[in-house]
Parts: structure tokens; C-alpha cells; sequence
């Protein structure tokens, strides 16, 4: 009986998401994400493939020990997006990728609504490997895990950082503020203390959205969007009518 309801419930979710991410707002009929290899970078040291390597052969925290693949983060070396979120969910630990399960598909459906595939923008998290049972990084976790992203987005010099959720945004401000506070406008990111800061816009995970669908939320998500687009002077997809 309970399932049945929670069946309902998803599928309605999946129906909603359709017409707010790629009926009302988006564009339809994309193509499935491709990973893209890093070139490499000759000035900064490590490539993102090398840092990938060393992702998965890493061991700093327990986490090593418990994750089927490591997940560094894919997409585009050259992106001008790069988007955070928490860590690997179980789908994500076992095909080694990050954002592929339920709220992955959500993410991919709000970057097509803006516009752009998976291979367009950056996808990594703040840790890299599964906390078992899903629980929330632990500091020490956090603190082993960072110097990776730091590394990849260093690397990668994006014009826009996304923190999806409270973690990726505290972590990325070393900020205790509330997601709620901190969403919806544009914060600095400093990718070393000599140089000049980019633009970081944090806005809540896909799967709080999924947890709290509410068409508020919805709406506050599509508007954080909207605001990276206009700063990146990118065109905001109109609606598409039915
Ligand atoms: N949630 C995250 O924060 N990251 C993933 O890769 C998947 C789910």
C-alpha cells in the first residue's frame, strides 16, 4: 500500500518535471551526456585525467574503503559552468559518474532548460566517493576531499561555479549559513587568495527539489538559472508552447 503511493507520488514527480524542465521552460529531445577527457594542462601541473586517476586510487578518508568507483565528475575541461553538488549517491558509485541516478536526471533536465547538454558544463561533487547509506559527508571527509575539487576547478576556470545544495555551498564559502540564506544570488570563489574571484551562484540540490516539489521551489531554482545565464550573457530559453 505504502509503495503504491510512493510509486504515484514518483511518477506524478516525473510528469511535473517534464512540463516545468522541458515544456514550459526547455528544450526538448536532447541527446545523453558524453564524458569528455581532459586535454590536459601544461601550466597548472595535474590534467583533470590525472586527478581523476588519483581519485580513484584514493585512500585519505574511510571512504576508500567502501566505494565500488570513485567519482571525480565529467563534462567539459573548457566549461564555462561548473556545477557541485554533495557526493555520489548509489547509482553514481556504481557506474563511477556523477549525477546519474533520480536527481541526476532532474540536474540533466534543468540544463537542458537552460539551453545547454551535459557536455556543455562541468558536473563534479565535493567528495568524491559514496558515503555508505547515503549519509551526509563528515568534516574530516570534506576536509581530505576538497584539495581534488579545488584542484579540478582551478583547472578548469569556469566564469560560473553552481553549489547545489547546503553542502557544496557551505564548503565552497566556508560559510555555516543556511542554503535558504545563501541561494538565489551570486557570491565570489576564490580559487587562490592573489587572484581575482569568479562568480558563485548557489541554489538548492535536484533531490530536495524532488523531496520538496513544491512549484515555489521550482520556480526559485528556474530563477537562479535564469540569473547565470544573464550574467554569462547567454540567451534564457523561452517557453516552448504545447
Ligand atoms: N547527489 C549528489 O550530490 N551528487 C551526485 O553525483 C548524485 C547525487
Amino acid at each position: 500500500m505504502g509503495k503504491e503511493i510512493d510509486l504515484k507520488k514518483v511518477l506524478q514527480q516525473q510528469l511535473e518535471v517534464d512540463e516545468f524542465f522541458a515544456g514550459d521552460f526547455g528544450l526538448k529531445g536532447k541527446s545523453a551526456p558524453e564524458l569528455v577527457e581532459s586535454p590536459g594542462d601544461a601550466q597548472t601541473g595535474k590534467s583533470l585525467k590525472e586527478l581523476a586517476d588519483e581519485i580513484n586510487k584514493c585512500c585519505k578518508c574511510g571512504l576508500g574503503e567502501t566505494r565500488t568507483h570513485g567519482v571525480p565528475g565529467e563534462g567539459n575541461p573548457d566549461a564555462r559552468i561548473v556545477f557541485v553538488g554533495e557526493a555520489p549517491g548509489a547509482d553514481e558509485n556504481a557506474q563511477g559518474r556523477p549525477f546519474v541516478g533520480r536527481s541526476g536526471k532532474l540536474l540533466t533536465k534543468i540544463i537542458n532548460a537552460m539551453g545547454l547538454e551535459r557536455k556543455d558544463v562541468f558536473i563534479c561533487n565535493i567528495l568524491k566517493c559514496r558515503p555508505p547509506g547515503n549519509r551526509d559527508p563528515k568534516p574530516e571527509e570534506i576536509v581530505q576531499c576538497e584539495p581534488y575539487l579545488n584542484a579540478q576547478l582551478a583547472l578548469i576556470r569556469p566564469e560560473i561555479i553552481i553549489a547545489l545544495g547546503a553542502h557544496a555551498a557551505k564548503t565552497l564559502l566556508q560559510t555555516t549559513q543556511a542554503i535558504g540564506r545563501l541561494r538565489g544570488r551570486f557570491h565570489d570563489y576564490y580559487f587562490s587568495p592573489d587572484e581575482e574571484p569568479v562568480k558563485l551562484m548557489a541554489t538548492y540540490h535536484p533531490s530536495y527539489l524532488l523531496r520538496s516539489y513544491s512549484p515555489d521551489n521550482r520556480r526559485r531554482v528556474w530563477e537562479d538559472m535564469q540569473k547565470v545565464l544573464a550574467e554569462l550573457g547567454m540567451e534564457v530559453p523561452t517557453p516552448s508552447k504545447k
